[in-house]
Parts: C-alpha cells; sequence; structure tokens
C-alpha cells in the first residue's frame, strides 16, 4: 500500500492525526470522520451493530522491536478477529496509540501496515486518540450483523462436531524457536506477525455455526469457554488438530501442547451439528482454507483431550491468562 504523503515534518499529536486522517479514506456510511469530537455514523436499517475492543502492550503482545508495520497489521488482524467470531462484517475501526516518542517512521510505518489490512476488508479509520506514554495500541472494531443472528460462544449441543479452520500451533512454535535462541520458519513468523482474520469463515458460518470462538489464547482455554457458555463438554482427538511441517516434525506430546496451549492462532474454532459435513466441505473449497473436525461436544463439562492411543492427555497450562 503506498502512502498518499510523507509523514514529516512532524512536530506533535495534531501533525500525526491529520496526516493520520489524510491517509484514511472515504466512506458513504461515515457522517462525520477523523477531526471533530466523535465520529458518526449512519447505520444501515436492519442491522446490528457488533463491537470490540483490544489493547497491545509492547512487551507483552509483541516485541518492542518488532518491525512497526506488524505491530500495525496485527493490531488490527486481533481485533477483527473477534468480528469474524462473531459472524459480523467489519465495517469501522477506532485507533488509540501511546506512544514514548515522536517518531515518524514508526508511525508511518504502523499505519502502512494498520491500513493495508484495513483496506483489504473494506473498513474504515473513524477515529481514535493519540497521547504519549509507554508503547501501547488500542483497536475498536466496528462491524454489521443481521439481526440475532451473531454467533456467540452459547449454543453448542452435544453430538455436535467441533472444527477449527486453518492450522494451530504454528505461532506458538516460533515463539518457542525464539526464546529458545532459534530462528523460526517463515510459515511461524508469518503466523505470530500476520495472522489473517476469518472474517469470510465467520460470516459464512452465520445460521449453520450453532456457537464460535476465535483462538487467542490457545484451543484449550477458549473452546473452554465455549463449553461453559453452552453448558456441555467437549472430546478433542489431539491427532485431528491440524499442523503444518514444521510442528508435524516435532514429538508428538511437544506438538499436541503447542497447538492446544499456544496463543496466536487467530482461526475460528466453532460447533455444527453432526449432519453438515456436506456444508464443511463445501464451505472449505470456496474459502480455499481448511477446516478439520477435531473432536465432538459431549454432555457433561471441560475439554478432554485423548490421544491416538485412547488414553487422555494431560496438560499443566490451559492458555496465556494475564495476571497469572
Ligand atoms: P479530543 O482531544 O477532543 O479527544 P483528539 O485531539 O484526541 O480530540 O482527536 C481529534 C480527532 O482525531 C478525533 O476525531 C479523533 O477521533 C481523531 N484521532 C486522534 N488520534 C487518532 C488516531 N491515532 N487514529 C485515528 N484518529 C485519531
Ligand atoms: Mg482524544
Amino acid at each position: 500500500m503506498s502512502l498518499q504523503s510523507p509523514i514529516e515534518p512532524v512536530t506533535g499529536e495534531f501533525d500525526v492525526v491529520e496526516w493520520i486522517r489524510q491517509q484514511a479514506g472515504e466512506d458513504a456510511n461515515v457522517a462525520l470522520g477523523i477531526g471533530d469530537d466523535a465520529a458518526i455514523l449512519k447505520l444501515p436499517p436492519g442491522r446490528e451493530l457488533v463491537i470490540t475492543t483490544d489493547t497491545l502492550n509492547a512487551g507483552i503482545h509483541f516485541a518492542h522491536n518488532a518491525p512497526a508495520d506488524t505491530v500495525g497489521h496485527k493490531s488490527l488482524a486481533v481485533c477483527l478477529s473477534d468480528l469474524a467470531a462473531m459472524g459480523a462484517t467489519p465495517r469501522w475501526v477506532l485507533l488509540s496509540l501511546s506512544l514514548p516518542s515522536m517518531e515518524p517512521a514508526w508511525i508511518e510505518s504502523f499505519i502502512k501496515g494498520f491500513l493495508s489490512l484495513s483496506k483489504e476488508f473494506g473498513v474504515t479509520l473513524i477515529g481514535g486518540d493519540t497521547c504519549s506514554g509507554e508503547l501501547a495500541i488500542n483497536v475498536t472494531a466496528l462491524g454489521l450483523v443481521e439481526p440475532g443472528k451473531a454467533l456467540t460462544r452459547k449454543g453448542a449441543c452435544p453430538g455436535d462436531l467441533v472444527v477449527v479452520s486453518g492450522r494451530l500451533g504454528d505461532a506458538a512454535l516460533a515463539l518457542a524457536r525464539m526464546s529458545d535462541g532459534e530462528s523460526p520458519a517463515e510459515s511461524g513468523l508469518q503466523a505470530l506477525h500476520k495472522p489473517m482474520p476469518r472474517i469470510a469463515l465467520g460470516t459464512s458460518l452465520v445460521e449453520k455455526a450453532t456457537s464460535c470462538i476465535d483462538i487467542s489464547d490457545g484451543l484449550l482455554a477458549d473452546l473452554g469457554h465455549v463449553v461453559l457458555a453452552s453448558a456441555c463438554g467437549a472430546v478433542i482427538d489431539v491427532e485431528n488438530l491440524p499442523a503444518g511441517p514444521e510442528l508435524l516434525s516435532c514429538e508428538s506430546e511437544h506438538r499436541w501442547h503447542l497447538q492446544l496451549t499456544g496463543g496466536d492462532d487467530y482461526e475460528l474454532c466453532f460447533s455444527i451439528a453432526p449432519g453438515r459435513t456436506a456444508v464443511l466441505e463445501q464451505l472449505s473449497a470456496e474459502l480455499g482454507l481448511a477446516l478439520s473436525v477435531i473432536g465432538r461436544m459431549v454432555e457433561g463439562e471441560g475439554v478432554t483431550c485423548v490421544k491416538p492411543d485412547g488414553q487422555v492427555l494431560e496438560l499443566d497450562l490451559a492458555g496465556y491468562q494475564h495476571f497469572k
């Protein structure tokens, strides 16, 4: 993506906001965009508004030295992933930046990563906030869905199939390699830095999936939220967890551990009635995206992981939790 004009000279908050405004683009549904005290949206009739927000802190959600464009991409991608999980079509976004200093090159690269992704999905930047402080990014995304049709964590029934999109564990493996001082595979770096929100899948699952969540904190933790909300349990066959070639070359228990507890996958995990495998095949072909049945919903509670030999896989860590 090319930006309309270079950011420099920049002296302060107002210059940055004005520069960001010039890049944000037009949108017929935005009655008032960046530049006033608040934005005004014209909501299409017959739609519900779906809103979500995410904060990314330097040193926790991304490394201080992570390339700025990937931080821009990821801070939007994780937020859009939440809209995908609700089956919503993303439309608008607000961006709040807390910056330790005014570094035009960093901001320009960040915005380039952010707006490349927003434009890919037809999402318009309508406002935000810019202040000084520790490096942190907050993104609020707004999307639309037909009334009553949003997907939620509640609604899975015993007997439903548990399905995940794409592959699990690539980002976790890349992180593990980096913390061991090794260099991760390109596909792992891509998964870690430039996840793609599964928007088309989410909107296609409306009226098909019985529940849906995006996998941000690890499959076990996130599916745990679904079974709790749906008042059922889930059994996962760990050999069916979709893995890329790097993970397949790892020792199997290590692989399953990364796939079940590693965060940052941003795939969708959903449940669907057992008779609907043809729907899965058709969707997978249409979207060019793997959809793997990894288990089923059951009566009871919690998520049980079963190994190929029929033994239960015991795990000591169920996803990343702040303050723990
Ligand atoms: P106020 O002080 O009234 O909150 P600001 O100076 O923070 O106003 O913001 C002025 C305008 O610029 C608002 O429309 C706000 O939404 C927008 N804005 C500020 N920072 C950003 C940003 N990082 N990205 C997009 N819009 C921004
Ligand atoms: Mg403000």
